[in-house]
């Protein structure tokens, strides 16, 4: 590996092989950051986008929390620094609101598992490491308009985007200066998890003063703002066409 390779940043993206993760690893790859594309399963599809970005992939499953650690320990084999951690993988599935008895503890602790307490792991893992970081380390964390407004797909998710809504402050305010926490709290993105929510799909196209849902690469300009913005620390942006205005 050259010098000039060496010098170029890293970013662990996790659950990065399809919807806004993808595009996350494809906007830091195109900005010079070597990327760690992750994902559960689609380990094809993992290997042939880190072939395509140069950077490289790696499966774990991130509900398991020796996997958790050992998607860190990796990426930092593979490159030997870690400068910016994205914790986008999660999972969503719609259980209605007012329906209690089907929001199960089960539901609750498979939800808790992956959005909140796999990101924790992340974190603490990942954590020496971003302190180390020239620039100062980044983490960024992918939670939800559902996290700040009263909506979502389950009483569960939304509770788990909230957690880690504040989590990402109380961090930001442990962690300055060296290593900076933010969330990019977005509304609905085209992505295969909402590819069958037809009435927020039509929400959004009537109500949403941007009149459509986000695309990933919305999303993903967003965040290569605030991994950029070396001043930024503690916010939860939402990024929802202005939804929450209506
Ligand atoms: P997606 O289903 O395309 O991506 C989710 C990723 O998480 C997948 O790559 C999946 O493999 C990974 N993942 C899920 N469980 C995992 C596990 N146990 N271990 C490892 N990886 C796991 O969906 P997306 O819409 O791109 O979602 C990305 C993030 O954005 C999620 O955290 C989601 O909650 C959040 N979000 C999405 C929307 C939306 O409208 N699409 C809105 C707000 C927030």
């Amino acid at each position: 590996m050259s010098n000039e390779e060496r010098e170029r940043p890293v970013a662990l993206v996790t659950g990065s092989t399809s919807g806004i993760g993808e595009a996350v690893a494809r906007r830091l790859a195109a900005d010079g950051t070597r990327v760690v594309v992750h994902s559960r399963r689609s380990a094809a599809a993992g290997q042939a986008l880190a072939a395509e970005l140069g950077g490289a992939y790696l499966q774990a499953d991130l509900g398991v929390e020796e996997e958790a650690r050992g998607l860190v320990e990796a990426a930092l084999g593979r490159f030997g620094r870690l400068d910016v951690l994205v914790n986008n993988a999660g999972i969503s599935w719609p259980i209605p609101h007012a329906d209690l008895a089907a929001a199960t503890p089960a539901d609750w602790r498979h939800l808790l598992e992956v959005n909140l307490i796999a990101p924790w792991v992340l974190c603490t893992t990942a954590l020496p490491a971003l302190r180390r970081s020239p620039g100062g380390g980044s983490i960024v964390n992918i939670t939800s308009h559902a996290g700040v407004r009263p909506k979502g797909s389950s009483v569960p998710y939304a509770a788990s985007k909230a957690a880690l809504n504040h989590v990402t402050r109380l961090l930001a305010a442990a962690l300055g200066p060296d290593v900076r926490v933010n969330a990019v709290a977005p509304g609905l993105v085209d992505t295969p998890m909402t590819k069958d929510w037809a009435e927020a799909h039509e929400l959004w196209r009537d109500r949403a003063p941007m009149h459509r849902p986000a695309r990933p690469s919305d999303v993903a300009d967003l965040v290569a703002s605030v991994i950029a913005s070396g001043y930024l620390t503690g916010e939860v942006i939402m990024l929802d066409g202005g939804l929450n205005l209506t």
